[in-house]
């Protein structure tokens, strides 16, 4: 669909899922502030990747780390060092870029020539108490995975796990980027959903593959079709400092085409060992049936919230023409719609019509987010509750106060269906888990 990124970006704004960041003071680059569709959109992805990846499997523990911890950490991790983005800035229009996300010599926007490229750390740095020197520094964290091998330990006394297991973690991560984002595709601050899987060494291959199936399964469940996606394999040169073999979940976005969506990273034994070097601490496992003792190698699957929503959100769109007036469509899955049901009186003038429609509301919310709107005419409201990417709408008109029955309008076929009031909430019920 042409300029889809732009109609996104536009509805996102109007119904309430995405607002650029500080916008009354003219913005800031690269962040973006979640509405109340938005913020339920994410809790909803979140909720589905935690459930999966950590509910309903026994070899996994769920974690919550600091984004605050011991800058020893990231000289441990080797991000210090070795978490680099090498950056050019063009002599004529002072654009920067990433020198690894450009083709040419040239600057892609004027045609300019581009200084030297030089080495940038794109961690933000602050400081802990009131003196900035550099014995106060402490970083932001820029991936979550390092409080999981922080804690390893923690878990291993507490419950004893056998390998095979991981350890999940979702949280905020915070990178200083230099190129301008594609909306919320690279922010500042953007939200990680990473796995540290602790396997033999000699396993690696197998526990590979099985993530790669693990990770693109997920993905597609969330309702998205096969053909978006594809895997692209790190070439030498590409991999992080940690990972001696990457390979990036692709997505076919709607600007520029295919690009990260996830990566899968084989991180070796690098960070357990680094750890254990640098805090003097055993980060060892001790296989308690042979009694050996040796640092687990590492499968990473590493998932980005805000990327998701953005595939979510750009798969969901559509736009239909009918009967010559154009109606917008986000045809989320159920699971992931922000509101579930919209329950509408026919009119908003009628006492008895409020009152039997506020009965119906306090019947099935319990059940469901549903929303309550009197406002305009039915036919805005429906437009609205399809931009907002909602399943169903349940209108209470005249004949409801005589037969006890509503109109159920389904969002994709805008088909309408009466069902009776005593029978709604097990019907939704059923249709929302289809
Ligand atoms: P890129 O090459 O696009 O900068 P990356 O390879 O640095 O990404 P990883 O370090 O592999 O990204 O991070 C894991 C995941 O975190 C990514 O696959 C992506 O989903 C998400 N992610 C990384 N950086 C950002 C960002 N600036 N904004 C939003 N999501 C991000």
């Amino acid at each position: 669909m042409e300029n889809l990124i732009e109609k996104i970006v536009s509805l996102c704004k109007r119904r309430g899922f995405i607002y650029p960041g500080s916008d009354i003071y003219g913005g800031l680059a690269n962040t973006f502030d979640f509405g109340p569709l938005g913020v339920e959109l994410a809790n909803n992805i979140k909720k589905s990747w935690w459930k999966k990846f950590v509910q309903d499997r026994d070899d996994m523990y769920g974690l919550d780390g600091g984004i605050l911890m011991n800058p020893k950490i990231w000289e441990a991790s080797g991000h210090t060092a070795g978490f680099i983005d090498v950056l050019v800035e063009c002599k004529k229009c002072h654009k920067r870029f990433r020198a690894d996300q450009i083709d040419s010599k040239k600057c892609p926007e004027c045609g300019g020539e581009l200084t030297e490229p030089k080495k940038f750390v794109p961690m933000f740095k602050t400081f802990i108490g009131p003196v900035e020197d550099s014995s106060s520094v402490a970083y932001l964290r820029p991936e979550t995975a390092q409080a999981i091998f922080v804690n390893f330990k923690n878990i291993i006394d507490s419950f004893h796990p056998e390998i095979p297991f991981g350890i999940a973690q979702m949280g905020k991560a915070f990178r200083n980027e230099i190129t301008l984002g594609n909306f919320i595709f690279r922010k500042l601050e953007f939200e990680q959903m990473e796995i540290e899987y602790f396997i033999q060494g000699k396993d690696w291959e197998k526990y590979f593959e099985l993530w790669k199936k693990e990770m693109e399964g997920w993905f597609l469940g969330l309702g998205i079709k096969k053909k978006s996606v594809r895997w692209r394999e790190h070439k030498k040169d590409e991999l992080s400092h940690y990972s001696k073999h990457t390979e990036d979940l692709e997505y076919n976005f709607p600007f520029g085409g295919f690009k990260e969506l996830y990566g899968l990273a084989y991180r070796t034994d690098y960070d357990l060992k680094n750890h254990s070097d640098k805090s003097g601490k055993d980060l060892r496992y001790i296989d308690l049936k042979t009694n050996e003792r040796f640092f687990p190698y590492v499968i990473e699957p590493s998932f980005g919230l805000e990327r998701t929503m953005l595939a979510v959100l750009s798969e969901a769109y559509d736009e239909e023409e009918i009967k010559g007036i154009k109606r917008v469509v986000l045809k989320f899955k159920p699971s992931l719609a922000p509101i579930k049901v919209a329950v509408f009186p026919l009119l908003a003038n009628k006492p008895d019509l409020i009152k039997k429609a506020r009965q119906v509301y306090e019947i099935i919310r319990p059940y469901f987010l549903a929303i309550w709107d009197d406002r305009g005419n039915i036919g805005k409201r429906y437009y609205a509750q399809d931009e907002a990417g909602t399943p169903f709408c349940v209108t209470i008109d005249f004949d409801t106060l005589e037969k006890d029955d509503v109109t159920v309008r389904y969002r994709d076929s805008m088909k309408q269906e009466r069902v009776k009031i005593d029978e709604l909430t097990d019907y939704l019920k059923e249709k929302l888990n289809e």
